[in-house]
């Protein structure tokens, strides 16, 4: 009886303190402003069940796979969710790029780790590579988004993290400022395999956060393709091309 009581004192201390922090720092949901959140949560129940899913993780022959196909070899491609103009994952693609809420990149990858998990199309996969941010977008950034996301998925989905196999060597300037010719020939030679090439992961993912032509994947699985032996397969958070 003593020891019952003690604990629902400890609870309701437990509530008050959780009450006051609530207060203190308030949090919102990042889709509609309801303050209904948990600290860890960046998404109420309604909007995270609203979000675009594609289904891709689990779909052979996916659209992405079918814009991709052909171009480079590569296992599965898949993008967790559809990038609609307007919609609520631009929105958080957004606040993760020029927000400097990384924390967002890290809750998107725990939502496609989800998806990894229950995936028999990714199942081999050994290593999470995030694709290289340039130097300059790095700066400014101070983190590379892809790079949040891998830390998220690896989370959920107990996967390595590889860094330093693959660098960026161009500054590339803003992409939608050039012609398709020239962003062509610009993301082209946009990557670099470092010297420390190793037979260590057979299996490599290339994350990023949205896929549109695949251009930039494209050219770093270029990249990592000369590792001998090496299986690619491609993860986006959204897929942005015409459905
Ligand atoms: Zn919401």
């Amino acid at each position: 009886m003593q020891l019952k009581k003690k604990n629902s004192i400890i609870d309701f201390v437990k509530q008050l303190f959780s009450d006051c922090s609530h207060l203190l720092f308030p949090h919102c949901c990042e889709g509609c402003g309801t303050d209904v959140l948990s600290t860890d949560a960046y998404l109420c129940a309604r909007c995270l069940f609203e979000l675009p899913k594609s289904g891709m993780i689990a779909w052979p022959s996916n659209l992405l796979e079918r814009r991709l196909r052909g171009r480079f070899p590569f296992q599965a491609a898949a993008a967790g969710y559809y990038y609609r103009k307007e919609g609520l994952i631009q929105h958080l693609i957004y606040q993760l790029k020029y927000g400097g809420k990384r924390e967002i990149g890290v809750f998107l990858g725990q939502l496609l780790g989800h998806e990894l998990l229950k995936s028999h199309r990714f199942a081999t996969v050994d290593a999470l590579i995030p694709i290289p941010l340039n130097e300059k977008k790095l700066r400014k950034r101070g983190y590379n988004q892809a790079e949040a996301i891998c830390e998220g998925i690896a989370q959920v989905w107990k996967k390595p993290i590889v860094t330093n196999l693959v660098g960026r060597t161009l500054n590339t300037t803003t992409q939608t400022k050039q012609t398709q010719m020239g962003r062509w020939t610009n993301v082209q030679k946009a990557f670099s395999l470092s010297d420390k090439i190793g037979a260590e992961y057979a299996h490599l993912l290339l994350v990023d956060d949205v896929i549109t032509t695949g251009a930039t994947i494209e050219s770093c699985a270029n990249e990592l393709l000369k590792i001998p032996n090496v299986t690619i397969s491609i993860m986006g958070v959204a897929f942005s091309g015409s459905h």
